[in-house]
This record gives structure tokens, C-alpha cells and sequence, in this order.
């Protein structure tokens, strides 16, 4: 099984619960939404080479060289494998021969818009954080549609037992009115689903805001905490 791979390294975490924790991010290539505030945007399209540390190897790459990349990557302080992108479900099926290659807990990083191939993955998956999107994102021109979907690959992730939590990035233009679908759609699921509101990098957010935003969400759900891109603020990839 082959799949196109934008890079492979090791890193921090910079986003959602295990913030802080050291991953080796496996980035695929390609994705079927155009957030605004996209900050992978070269990741979007099919790469010729992928890059892995400091060397160039031609896509698309297997599951055996992806495997060797990670063990090479590994140090003693790293805990999982990311597979982000892009966006990473619309590999499923290299997914599920690379995670079920190595006992490494895989951590999967989703615009939760392909619920039918997080049925594929979901037994495989040891951490999902899935992304609810906003109007405001202008992701996608049928945002009904893409906010069911969302839900129901949470819903998926969750009941078949990953560490399921969803990640909101909130922008300016953001108000209690545009978050309470996704806020009551967790709720409906579990409300014990830890909600991440997470400010859009560079952070120009008023505190208040934010603290109006929580306060809202949390009348809904139980575990909602606001977390800023780390990584971006300590400048690594
Ligand atoms: S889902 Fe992620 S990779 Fe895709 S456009 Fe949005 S931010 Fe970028």
C-alpha cells in the first residue's frame, strides 16, 4: 500500500490535550476542505518528494519505508505516532496496514469530514482529535453537511473506544451563536467529550471574548479548557 506523504519528522506536539507531548508526525498529502486560516496549505496538494529530516525520498511511499522513517526517528521521549496532513483519513487504508505494522500508539489528527473511513480506522486509533469547524472557517460551501459529518466521526472514534477529544479554532469573528451547533452536537454524543477552543495563530483574540466563549461551551459540556498553538509560539515545525 502507497500513499503521498509531505514529511515525516519529529516534534512537539503543539495542539489539543497532549500538548507538549514529543510525536513523530507522519503529514499526508491532500485535503477536501480550504480553511482560511489554513497553516499547512502546501500539504493540500500531492508533493512529488517527501521529505524526511534532511533527505528527499519520491512519492508515493510505502508502508515499509514510513515504518523505518519512524523508527528512525524515534527518541526516548516519544510517545506516538501522528498521522496528520492534509487530511489523513483520506488514506484509511494505508492507515490500516501502517497501524497495524507497530505497537506505537497512533495519534490522528482530523478534519473529521469522512465519517465512512473513520469507520475503517476508528479499532486502530488510540487518540482522535477531530475538528469541528465553523461557519466563519469557510471551509466548505455546504457547511450542513460537513458539521454532520464532524459529529458523526466523533461519535464513531468515541464509541469505539480512542481517547476522543474536538478542537475549535476561533477566530475574531467568532460568537457564542456560531459555536452553539457544534457545543450542543458534542453534547448530544457525550458531554464529557473534552471540547479545545483553540485561538487562531497569531493570536489576536480579546480574553474576554474567549472567557465569554468557554463559559458558554461550558454550560453544555463538562471539560472545555482553551489551548494556543504551542509549537507556534516556541517557532518549530
Ligand atoms: S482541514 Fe486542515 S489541512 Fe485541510 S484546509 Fe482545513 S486547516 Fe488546512
Amino acid at each position: 500500500m502507497n500513499a503521498y506523504i509531505y514529511e515525516i519528522f519529529n516534534s512537539i506536539q503543539g495542539e489539543g490535550i497532549y500538548a507538549g507531548t514529543r510525536q513523530v508526525f507522519v503529514r499526508f498529502c491532500g485535503c477536501q476542505l480550504r480553511c482560511g486560516y489554513c497553516d499547512t496549505r502546501e500539504a493540500r496538494a500531492r508533493v512529488d518528494k517527501c521529505r524526511i529530516y534532511d533527505r528527499y525520498i519520491d512519492n508515493p511511499l510505502d508502508t515499509g519505508i514510513v515504518i523505518d522513517a519512524i523508527d528512525d526517528l524515534w527518541t526516548p521521549s516519544t510517545r506516538h505516532i501522528s498521522l496528520t496532513g492534509g487530511e489523513p483519513l483520506l488514506h484509511s487504508d494505508f492507515i490500516k496496514e501502517l497501524a497495524s505494522s507497530t505497537p506505537v500508539p497512533i495519534y490522528l489528527e482530523t478534519n473529521a469530514g469522512f465519517p465512512e473511513y473513520a469507520e475503517d480506522v476508528a479499532d486502530l486509533i488510540d487518540i482522535a482529535s477531530c475538528d469541528i469547524k465553523l461557519p466563519e472557517h469557510r471551509s466548505t460551501d455546504d457547511y450542513g453537511s460537513l458539521l454532520s459529518a464532524e459529529l458523526e466521526t466523533i461519535e464513531i472514534f468515541h464509541s469505539r473506544g480512542a481517547e476522543t477529544f474536538v478542537k475549535v479554532v476561533v477566530l475574531q469573528e467568532t460568537t457564542e451563536e456560531s459555536i452553539t451547533s457544534a457545543v450542543s452536537g458534542i453534547e448530544f454524543i457525550d458531554e464529557s467529550i473534552p471540547l479545545i477552543l483553540q485561538p487562531v495563530t497569531p493570536a489576536n483574540i480579546d480574553m474576554q471574548q474567549l472567557l465569554g466563549l468557554m463559559d458558554f461551551a461550558g454550560a453544555y459540556l463538562s471539560d472545555v479548557r482553551m489551548i494556543p498553538q504551542i509549537h507556534r509560539m516556541i517557532r518549530i515545525p
